[in-house]
């Protein structure tokens, strides 16, 4: 019997292998740092070779320290960061340049020149779910083959392959036998319709894409073949895939529409699952696909939004501000008092995002008294994580017409009791905190592990999570009221437009 599934974590800042028990437990983690190229302001790259052989040392790592062999594996699960772009030659595996990385800001004049047009925005937003950004793969591809010598030629020639690191990854590990992405990855990269669930060739022609280049796209659960590279042997089976947002969906057993699930790291992620039903937003919010269960006939979707400035708050609590030593002690301070005496901070540091998109607003500070002091400042720091992700559940909960009962968090400051009381409270659901925070890789192991038979239907999966906290809204509809009232004034004051 192989009693383990494997989850490849390929992140922004690093590779991470997770090995995971048939408990769904996390028995041991594997992780090296990648190195972040900055060639140019506002550029970021990745070594796509040092990603690949990050993540087999650190599986191998994994190996090595629990004393197994590849037999001993069931199934590798994969999750990736999204959106950034890999371009390689099928012949040789060698990529043409540095994978260009979802926060490389180099595009962002392809997208003002190609998208400008509201016609041409309505019809990207129509087809693929997304605003139309530099963000996403699309113009990265355009880039690489209008700027790396002989490219185009190659591309048109059929020797080029496109891939996000999922892709890679899958490429790189079946030995090239396999060049398949899953569509979770695939609706991340404004090249795909996620209606048809085809790459849309309107879209291939606008940017420039030709068709050879793209990898099929499959299930999230499901087949993407065996290892063969020499750096794994075994021929383990790899049987999920899925982008880490996703995933984390997953992970944080989102499975039915009207679950949804939040990260609290440096900035907010917000998903809700939203059923077979792609929902479009009025409130500047994405629609996506959501990875499924095997077996299902059908597509999933989620709606998806993000909060630019959340843990990243706190980091500036502490680095700019140095009103506490590390981010844990910013919940004693801002329980030191009772309240925030009328404070109120607004962190539209690089602008105000979803509702609003407001990118000329800056950030501030509101209601300041003689007796405001770090404390009150500190916590209307926590208060406005929860405000922004307020803002954006009710923008979802409008926007697909179905209420969220319970929220399910992770990211570093889910740890942050008084916040999450504050965010049931203000938000008026129950908060779940699961005991196992790993629900990016959990989500691919899961994937991976409902394929093979490793676990045999998702309320086995449901009924293996255990609960770290649940947190009620202990907030009077006055209240609430009142708290709404102050942050929604203040985001007027704030806004230039
Ligand atoms: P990421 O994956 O985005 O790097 P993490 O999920 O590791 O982020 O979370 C780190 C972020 O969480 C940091 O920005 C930090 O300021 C914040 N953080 C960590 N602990 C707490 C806490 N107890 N209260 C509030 N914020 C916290």
């Amino acid at each position: 019997m192989r009693e383990h599934i494997v989850a490849f974590d390929q992140g922004t800042t690093s590779s991470r292998t997770l090995l995971i028990n048939r408990q769904g437990e996390v028995v041991d983690v594997a992780q090296r740092p990648i190195e972040q190229h900055f060639p140019h302001p506002g550029w970021v790259e990745h070594d796509p070779q040092e990603i690949l052989a990050t993540q087999l040392s650190t599986f191998t790592d994994i190996l090595v320290r629990n004393g197994l062999s590849p037999h001993d594996i069931d199934s590798i699960g994969i999750t990736n960061q999204r959106e950034t772009t890999v371009v390689w030659d099928r012949h040789t595996g060698e990529p043409v340049c540095n994978a260009i990385v979802w926060q490389c800001r180099r595009t962002a004049p392809i997208i003002e020149e190609l998208c400008g047009d509201p016609e041409v925005r309505e019809r990207i937003t129509a087809t693929t779910g997304l605003v139309p950004d530099a963000y996403f793969s699309a113009s990265k591809v355009k880039w690489i083959l209008d700027n790396v010598p002989g490219a185009r030629e190659r591309a048109e020639a059929g020797d080029l392959l496109f891939g996000t690191i999922d892709c890679w990854l899958v490429w790189c590990l079946t030995n090239g036998a396999v060049h398949a992405t899953d569509l979770t990855n695939a609706s991340r990269t404004m090249l795909f319709d996620i209606h048809s669930c085809a790459w849309d060739p309107w879209l291939l022609d606008l940017f420039g894409v030709p068709a050879s280049m793209l990898p099929e796209v499959r299930p999230s659960s499901g087949s993407y073949g065996a290892t063969a590279h020499p750096g794994i042997a075994g021929n383990i089976p790899i049987c999920g895939v899925a982008g880490d947002q996703q995933a984390a969906l997953f992970g944080q057993c989102c499975f039915a529409a009207g679950e949804a699930k939040n990260t609290y790291g440096t900035g907010c992620f917000l998903l809700m699952n939203t059923g077979e039903k792609a929902v479009r937003s009025r409130n500047g919010l994405v629609t996506t696909i959501a990875a499924s269960a095997p077996g299902s006939q059908r597509v999933e979707y989620a709606l998806e939004g993000s909060v630019f400035m959340a843990g990243a708050l706190i980091q500036w609590l502490k680095d700019e501000l140095g009103i506490i030593e590390s981010a844990s002690d910013v919940e004693a301070l801002a329980t030191s008092v009772s309240d925030t005496a009328g404070v109120y901070v607004v962190p539209a540091f690089t602008g105000l995002g979803a509702p609003y998109w407001d990118a000329d607003a800056r950030g501030a500070i509101y209601g300041l008294t003689r007796g405001a002091g770090r404390a009150h400042i500190a916590r209307a720091c926590l208060d406005a994580l929860a405000y922004q992700v307020n803002d954006l559940i009710d923008g979802m909960v409008a926007d697909a017409g179905i209420p969220i009962k319970t929220l399910a968090v992770d990211g570093g400051a889910s740890r942050n009791g008084y916040l999450m009381q504050f965010q049931a409270g203000l938000s008026q659901l129950e908060i779940l905190r699961p005991a196992n925070t790993e629900t990016t890789a959990m989500g691919a192991a899961y994937l991976s592990g409902l394929a093979t038979g490793f676990w045999g239907s998702v309320d086995e999966i449901r009924a293996m999570r255990e609960v770290d906290a649940r947190f009620a809204g202990a907030m009077t509809p006055a209240e609430r009221e009142a708290y709404l009232k102050g942050w929604h004034d203040c985001i007027k004051r704030t806004r230039t437009s």
